[in-house]
């Protein structure tokens, strides 16, 4: 089916008319093996030319999401298309796709570049492109040398080449920052952005928010085989509940400001202790002149007031903390003006 007729296809309402738009869109994938339901229900949406974060804890079903898409497993269920071919006729899309998935193998002995040109010669791709491609990935000095030579980084780099080999509009890496140092991290995002520049979608799967946050502008978080968030990381930011951050002059006064804060329904709660004693109010700095009046109306004084929003990790673990344990500060916070989880994401998942 054409991706013009699958756009038209009364049966596949959510590919929609937009489907131009996206690199990658998936309607309820989903993978079981044997009992375990690994991927449970993804709907995906890559937008063409972004650079997509794909964001989960361990065992949350990256892999197994990047390897359906690949067409090298099978759904269970559901369906998608990748570059506007639908999933299962992967032959038509995967030879504008490159993928590096689970570390690529190289020969020791052999250099970077002949490496490259066994590669090109076993997937019938002109071997004059090895030499633009490790210019591209930066190992042009390097090109001859020993793979056993490499550094990880170049290792990485020299993958990411085998990768753009055939050219792709679409690039699939499976967690290529792995055991980066930061330097090697900020190399690898300079080249994904070239890459993006170019108009190139490139799919970058990380178990590691902090890495992914400098690279994409874009993610997708699932946990459990689940889509919890997929949206720009701005808006995922931008959708956290905000905090006032409260120092009054003594531990007493911070004591009764709480129960002031309370009393008129407001969530919060005080960590630190002595000098350092701070309350933690779920509002936002509309509700400052509020609190302050509040405050003042019983003779406390402020020495501090902030308003605080999550970090992106913050927000990742808070979402993913079914998976990570009772990590995060909100979560402590009874139910109040807190957004339920789910409940503050522009796409949740099914929950
Ligand atoms: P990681 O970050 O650790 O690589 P991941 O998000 O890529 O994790 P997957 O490798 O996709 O996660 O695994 C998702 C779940 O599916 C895990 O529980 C895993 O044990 C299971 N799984 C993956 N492949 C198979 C398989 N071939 N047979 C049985 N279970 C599998």
């Amino acid at each position: 089916m054409s991706a013009a007729a699958l756009a038209a296809d009364p049966v596949v309402p959510a590919i929609d008319r937009t489907i131009d738009s996206y690199a990658v869109v998936t309607l309820g994938l989903s993978k079981r093996f044997g009992r375990r339901l690994a991927v449970d229900g993804l709907d995906l949406r890559i937008p063409v030319g972004s650079i997509t974060g794909f964001v989960g804890p361990n065992g949350a079903g990256k892999t197994t999401t990047i390897r359906m898409l690949l067409g090298l497993i099978r759904p269970t269920s559901g369906r998608g298309t990748v570059l506007g071919h639908p999933l299962g006729h992967s032959r038509a899309y995967l030879p504008r796709v490159g993928a590096l998935i689970e570390g690529p193998t190289f020969y020791p002995a052999l250099s970077g570049r002949e490496n490259l040109m066994v590669l090109a010669r076993l997937g019938g791709i002109q071997t004059k492109r090895v030499d633009a491609v490790l210019r591209r990935v930066g190992l042009g000095p390097r090109a001859l040398d020993p793979f056993r030579t490499y550094s990880l980084g170049m290792r990485q780099r020299l993958g990411i080449g085998a990768a753009l080999l055939p050219s792709p509009q679409l690039l699939v890496l499976d967690e290529p920052t792995n055991g980066l140092d930061p330097h090697g991290i900020a190399e690898i995002r300079a080249m994904l952005r070239s890459f993006a520049d170019d108009g190139m979608t490139v799919f970058v799967s990380s178990h590691l928010l902090a890495e992914i946050q400098q690279i994409c502008e874009h993610l997708v978080v699932i946990e459990a085989g689940r889509l919890i968030f997929q949206g720009g990381v701005e808006e995922l930011l931008a959708a956290r509940a905000p905090e006032l951050i409260v120092r009054t002059e003594t531990v007493q006064d911070a004591v009764q400001l709480l129960r002031l804060v309370r009393s008129v329904g407001r969530s919060a709660r005080m960590v630190g202790e002595g000098e350092s004693t701070t309350l933690e109010i779920a509002a936002d700095c509309h509700w400052a002149g509020e609190l302050n009046r509040l405050a003042m109306a019983d003779g406390i004084t402020l020495v501090h007031l902030a308003e605080r929003r999550s970090t992106l990790e913050e927000a990742f673990f808070e979402i993913t903390r079914s998976s990570y344990g009772q990590m995060r500060r909100a979560s402590d916070f009874p139910r109040g003006d807190q957004g339920a989880r789910g409940a503050w994401t522009p796409e949740a998942g099914r929950r």
